[in-house]
């Protein structure tokens, strides 16, 4: 079975120095926060080209800090989209605001501004856009129409570590970015981790008061806060992958490329990207008969998934943020159709074949054809 992802191969190339790391922070005797964190945020922070990153237990506690620091709370709406993990829209009820979902742009599946222009009212406070899949959202268009009518852009970076255009990364676009280091994310820990970006520094001073029980010094609570404190153990590992993270970036890319030129026609795949601004965190293609070829897939040897089956608005816990089925029509159709294929820099050249013909022998089978399409193996070498 080729895995939809395999982290134990990520973890065999860089065994010795993850060890060390490790070894050096439990002989070190210090566990929260401390040495490691600090520098890793320095690190992550000059990755995004933002003046501070403060690092948290979470993506989930970073958008509910970011939100909270923003100022945000009763009364308030934040615009986000339906097609995201359930944590973003969370978050905003986290602080007791107003989530108002826009639907998205049905070729990049992010945040369609129009609509989010659209959605603005007088209660708008803030606009959370989601980098979805890695591909970043349309923030030249966002920042705009937000500047425009005094709204705070929070991004949602949580897919998409280090996707950049023109001279900006993810993270870098809004007052506040927020990312996940959930292992399975293009930069991950050995566990839970997330980080929160900005240039202000007054906003860094809050959320780092807010993540220590709202402790300016010790013992001097000046903010209702939580503990939202990163591990020593995570920041040590994740100064040393952060290293690594251009390297896979390119790596995912190169799949991407595979799967872009040897996929049929029969399928879409995810829109051209215009530059460095998609870092595949997932590589979906949509197909009307997804169920099928999700399972011909499996009898093939392809483990897949769905990101995500049903749209935030169609979950049983969030149904009450919309009208039901017909609310969102570009996030339910895409939903309904969307297949996630294996992508992360060491998946091998032959497996990546053995994808696409999979994928290819079922659509072409299934839309009548005879001829199966033949792939010879990946002509270059994926650098890690
Ligand atoms: C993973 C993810 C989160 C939540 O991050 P956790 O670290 O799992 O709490 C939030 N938003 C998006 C878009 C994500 O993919």
């Amino acid at each position: 079975m080729i895995p939809f992802l395999d982290l134990r191969r990520q973890y065999a190339a860089l065994a010795e120095p993850l060890e060390a790391a490790v070894l050096e922070t439990l002989r070190g005797g210090s566990y929260v926060l401390g040495e490691a964190v600090e520098s890793f945020e320095a690190d992550f922070a000059a990755r995004c080209g933002t003046r501070h990153a403060i690092a948290v237990n979470s993506g989930s506690s970073a958008l509910h800090l970011a939100l909270l620091a923003a100022g945000v709370g009763p009364g308030d709406e934040v615009l986000t989209v339906p097609t995201t993990f359930v944590a973003t829209v969370a978050a905003v009820l986290y602080v007791g605001a107003v989530p108002v979902l826009v639907d998205v742009d049905p070729e990049t599946l992010t945040m369609d501004p129009a609509r989010f222009e659209a959605a603005i009212t007088p209660r708008t406070k803030a606009v959370l856009p989601v980098h979805f899949h890695g591909r970043l959202a349309d923030m030249a268009e966002i920042g705009r129409i937000a500047e425009a009518h005094g709204l705070i852009v929070i991004e949602d970076a949580a897919q998409a570590h280090g996707a950049t255009r023109g001279a900006l990364s993810a993270g870098g676009f809004g007052a506040l970015g927020c990312f996940s280091f959930y292992p399975g994310k293009n930069l991950g820990a050995a566990g839970e981790g997330g980080a929160i970006t900005t240039s202000d520094p007054a906003l860094a001073d809050r959320i780092r008061a807010l993540r220590d029980w709202g402790q300016v010094e010790r013992s001097v609570h000046l903010l209702r806060g939580y503990n939202f404190r990163m591990d020593t153990i995570q920041g040590a590992i994740l100064g040393v992958k952060l290293r690594h993270l251009a390297a896979w970036t390119e790596g995912r890319r190169w799949v991407a490329r595979q799967y872009d030129a040897g996929l049929s026609e029969r399928v879409t795949c995810p829109a051209q990207a215009s530059g460095d601004d998609h870092v595949y965190h997932v590589y979906a293609i949509t197909h009307p008969a997804r169920d099928g070829l999700r399972a011909a897939l499996a009898d093939a040897g392809v483990a897949t998934n769905i990101h995500y089956p049903r749209p935030v608005h169609l979950q049983p816990a969030y149904a009450d943020l919309a009208d039901g089925p017909g609310s969102f029509p570009v996030a339910e159709a895409y939903a309904a159709r969307t297949l996630s294929l294996p992508i992360y820099p060491e998946l091998r050249p032959e497996e990546i074949a053995q994808v696409i013909s999979a994928v290819n022998g079922f659509v072409d089978a299934q839309a009548g054809q005879t001829g199966r399409f033949d792939r010879t193996a990946c002509p270059e070498e994926i650098a890690i």
